[in-house]
This record gives structure tokens, sequence and C-alpha cells, in this order.
């Protein structure tokens, strides 16, 4: 009995001595690899980023502005020893925006700031009219046609904040669509809240959508406490006038361009991992994290692999022309490239900002689901988790490639306060942290040195259009 007992907690001290050393396992950190770690310590992405917006800042598309972003990439590209550098055209009609000014005439007076929105038509004067309120867009929608008649219709939803950003999905309608369905209701403006989740009164700026067959009214964007302002006036139910005078509009055609940098492979240079971000910005703010940091994270992380060793397949790095005002550099390089799109053997972006890596989602072909588990493991030391919960849309610009049928990853980061920047005058280097900012380039920089030395086929994907 007393052997039995004896054998027994010998047993057992095994046992938890088996279990203390695995324990001992678990908590081991996971181990960076030397290119992480030295994308960790690295200041380059921060040097390009700084760079950008001190040198050039404000970058939109059809202005002076964009021909000095497009003439800074092309010799950042070469100064940091590329090894080819080339512009593709990219032409747009071109969106001026001209004087802006919105006041409240009664009942009460007051001067708001005010943002005319990407695409938004003149006013040709000034505009004096009763505005109405509607909740949602759907409830601008649900009005009957006419019934708006010389009013100014205003939509004051509120963009919710998530980490992941998924507020701005259900709120952006209100920017791109508002517009025209406010002319189709006989509204003669558009008022919205701004899409955006801070309490400054610095309005946001965006696009309405070229895409729709009608014409837009002319639209503007007050900030979250203007917007306040303009309900609780409204909430005591007298007649609101509003004075609306705004000159934007379109002036003929622009080319800008794509700036695109290799990394030439060695052994086989005619593969290409493609990364990218946008290069153009609106005219306000310095476009720090829309999307300098995108520019930064993507160069910065290709330089360092290849710094490493000569990667075996090519990469290049895709500064996108004019993102913001309808995708026409994603269009034009998907339409230039679009006899060679099996070149492409694994696309991501980087347009959200610097807000740190969390997660890896991915969109790729089922057979290279293993590698990409290979993948996820090399980058859980940046603590990034792999999500299958949803696909990778490969973003807005190298989703155009998505669409067709290259296989991206995308980077989930954390946009908790990228809504309170994006597209105002707030948008500024001072909002980026710079250690969240090297751990995106760490996290570009695995994927970009797993995908551009390995076979590993990861693409088509179905076309998704
Ligand atoms: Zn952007």
């Amino acid at each position: 009995m007393r052997l039995i007992i004896f054998c027994f907690t010998g047993l057992l001290y095994i046992l938890l001595t088996g279990c203390a050393t695995t324990e001992v396992e678990k908590d081991t950190p996971l181990q960076l690899s030397e290119l992480q770690d030295t994308a960790l310590k690295s200041e380059l992405a921060w040097e390009i980023l700084e760079s950008l917006t001190t040198e050039v800042g404000a970058r939109m598309p059809g202005t002076a502005k964009d021909a000095e972003a497009v003439a800074w990439m092309q010799s950042k590209f070469k100064q940091l020893g590329f090894d080819k550098v080339w512009l593709e055209p990219v032409t747009f009609p071109n969106w001026v925006r001209g004087k802006e000014r919105l006041e409240m005439l009664s009942p009460f007076t007051h001067v708001l700031p005010v943002t005319a929105l990407g695409g938004s038509p003149s006013t040709q004067g000034e505009i004096r009219a009763e505005v109405q309120e509607f909740k949602t867009l759907k409830d601008l929608q649900a009005v009957a046609a006419g019934s708006l008649d010389g009013k100014i219709a205003y939509i004051s939803y509120r963009m919710q904040r998530q980490p992941d950003g998924s507020g701005y999905g259900p709120a952006r309608n209100a920017r791109s669509l508002g517009p025209f369905v406010a002319a189709e209701k006989g509204a003669v403006a558009l008022v919205i809240r701004s899409i955006g989740t801070d309490d400054t009164r610095f309005p946001h700026t965006g696009s309405i959508s070229g895409s729709q067959s009608t014409q837009p009214v002319p639209a503007v964007a007050i900030s979250n406490p203007d917007a306040d302002l303009l309900s609780l006036t409204l909430a005591r139910g007298k007649p609101v006038e509003l004075l609306l005078d705004i000159a934007s509009g379109y002036q003929g055609n622009y080319t800008s361009y794509n700036v695109i940098a290799e990394i030439t492979g060695t052994r086989a240079p005619h593969e290409v991992v493609i990364v990218g971000g946008h290069l153009d910005s609106w005219d306000m703010g310095t476009g720090a994290n829309d999307d300098a940091s995108g520019i930064a994270i993507t160069t910065a992380a290709a330089r360092l692999v290849a710094d490493q060793q000569r990667p075996q397949r090519s990469i290049w790095v895709v500064a996108f022309a004019n993102e913001e005002q309808g995708l026409y550099g994603a269009k034009a390089f998907a339409k230039a490239h679009a006899h060679e799109l099996d070149r492409f053997v694994l696309g991501n972006e980087a347009d959200f900002g610097a807000g740190r890596a969390y997660s890896l989602r991915v969109n790729v072909r089922s057979e290279a689901l293993p590698a990409i588990a290979e993948l996820a493991r090399q980058l859980a030391p940046l603590g990034i988790e792999l999500d299958l919960t949803r696909k990778a849309s490969g973003s807005a610009d190298i989703g155009r490639l998505r669409a067709v049928g290259v296989p991206v990853v995308d980077v989930g980061q954390d946009g908790s306060k990228y809504f309170d920047w994006h597209h105002t005058d707030n948008d500024t280097l001072d909002k980026i942290d710079p250690e969240s900012l090297a751990q995106n380039v760490a996290a570009r920089a695995t994927i970009i040195d797993f995908a551009a030395n390995s076979r590993i086929i990861f693409g088509p994907i179905a076309v998704s259009k």
C-alpha cells in the first residue's frame, strides 16, 4: 500500500513537473526574427513620413501639390536605392475647391466652420434657405420626390467609434450618396454632420460618389459640435435659415502619376509581391495618417527586406495617385497591368494610419492556407493574430487588383482614433505614434519577406468586381 502511494505520488510529481515544464514553455516570449527586430528599431518609416508631411504636406489631386508629391516620391525611391523607379499616367476630372461660407441666419446667428465635399458643385452665389433635418440617409430617402423644394437637407447621423473603424461603413453613404438623394427630393443643397468621431470644430471632407447618373446638389460637412448646435436649434421647432456660399467645381482634366519602385528579385524577377498606399491626400492637414503612413510603412518595409538579403521574387511599392476622389490611380494601374495580373503573387496595402497592427486577414486560394498558417506563426511575436472570420479586401487601391483575382492579405490595425483626424485639418504628424508605426513596418516586412522569398502560389482568387 505504501509503495502504491509512493508510486502514485511519484507519478503525480512527474505529471505536475511535466505540466510545470509546459507552463514554462508557454510563458517563454515568442521570438522576434532578426528582420522584425531590425524593423522595430528602424526609424526609416518615420523619416519618410516626416519628409512627406513636412516637405510637401497637403497634396490634393490636380493641385500643384500633386505634382510636388510625385516628384518627392520619385526622388525618395531613388534616394533609397530601389532598382527601378517609374511613373504611370493617371488622368481624372479636376475638382477645384473654392470659397466656403456657412452661416445660420435665424432664429439665432452663428458662423459655422464648413468644408465642401469633394466633387460638390458650386452654389453659384449665396443660397438662403430653410433647413430640414433627417436623422439618417434612409430617412431622407423615404420622403417623396420634390418634397424638399427650395430647402437645404441636413443629415445628422453620428458615426460610431469602433477599434476596427467599422463605424465608417454605415456613416459614409450620407456623404457619398446624400447629395444625389437630396437632389431627387428637390433640395437646393445638403449639409451633413461630418463622418468623424472627434469633438473638435474641424469639419471632415471626403468625396461624394462620382458614379451616380443624376446631378448632385452642392454639399458640405460641418463638425460634430456644430451639428449638435444645428440639431439643438432645430429642436426648438422654429424655422432655421442657413446661408451657404461655396464656389467649388470641376475644371477640365488633370494628369497625375502612379509612382512605382521595384526591388528586382534574384530567382524569379517576373514574379511580384505588390505593396503600397496612396500618395494623394485631401487639401486639409498634411495627410499624415491618410495616407503618408501607408507610403512610409510599405516603402520602409520593402527597403528593410531587401537590405537583409536581395529577395527571390521582385517587390513593387506603388504610390497610387488620386485615391481620394475615386480610386483613379488604382483603376489606371489595374488597366495598365491587366495583361500580366498573374505576375502579382500577393498584394498588401496600408491605408489606415499607423495604429497598432493586431490581425491578419487573407484572401488566397485554399491550397495556400497552410502557408498562411506559417505566416501567422511568424507574425505572432508582433501581437498579430490570424483572423479568418472575414476575407481580406486588399483595401481601396490594391482592392482593385483583388477584384480581378490577385490574392491579398490585410493587416488589421487599431483605428480607434483614425476617424478623429481623417480628412481634416487635424491629420498631422503629431498624431502618429513612432512605436506603432515601426510595429506596422515589422508586420509588412514579415509579409513581404515571407512571400518574396518563397515559391508559394497564393492565387488566383475568384474575380469579384
Ligand atoms: Zn486613404
